[in-house]
């Protein structure tokens, strides 16, 4: 939602989100509209297939570290194209950077469900690796479902493997 005063306030005393989220570029995944938030709530980090590179962890390091956020949200979702293109080992100029970086996480799984979920949690994984340890900041990996608008949270890294 757009609000006037809260454009108004972030332009005056900065922003200060309460999470990071790391997503798809999938055009039916919309953060906002998914956690009901608004301006200044989310720092958001898009690229097809929420895959994770060193810009991507500096965007999430500069969150933590100067507008402290103390929540990490690897967020993918159900029917992903960039993960069901890497099953399919579609490789294509600069869309094989994409999916050759999911395909070497996912062991070659085939099924687009499970693949999905193996990717999140491996960017969940290079995303807790390689930043600084802190007890303060949660790290959690979730799934979207693209048709009935819910997040699913994995509670334990291991339940879905
Ligand atoms: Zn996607």
């Amino acid at each position: 939602m757009v609000s006037r005063s809260r454009m108004e306030n972030t332009a005056d005393h900065g922003q200060h989100p309460y999470a990071v989220i790391v997503t798809c570029s999938d055009s039916r995944v919309v953060p906002e509209f998914i956690f009901s938030a608004g301006i200044g709530d989310l720092f958001v980090i898009r690229g097809a297939g929420n895959t994770i590179d060193d810009c991507t962890l500096g965007s999430i390091e500069y969150a933590i570290a100067h507008l402290g956020c103390k929540l990490v949200v690897v967020l993918g979702h159900t029917s992903c194209g960039a993960v069901t293109a890497a099953v399919q080992g579609i490789r294509e100029r600069h869309v094989s950077n994409i999916t050759d970086r999911i395909q070497s996480c996912l062991c070659g799984e085939k099924d687009i469900g499970c693949a999905c979920r193996k990717n999140i949690l491996n960017t969940l994984r290079i995303v807790e690796d390689d930043l600084p340890e802190r007890h303060d900041v949660r790290y959690v990996g979730g799934i979207y479902d693209i048709r009935e608008g819910t997040v699913e949270f994995f509670e334990d890294l291991h339940e879905t493997e």
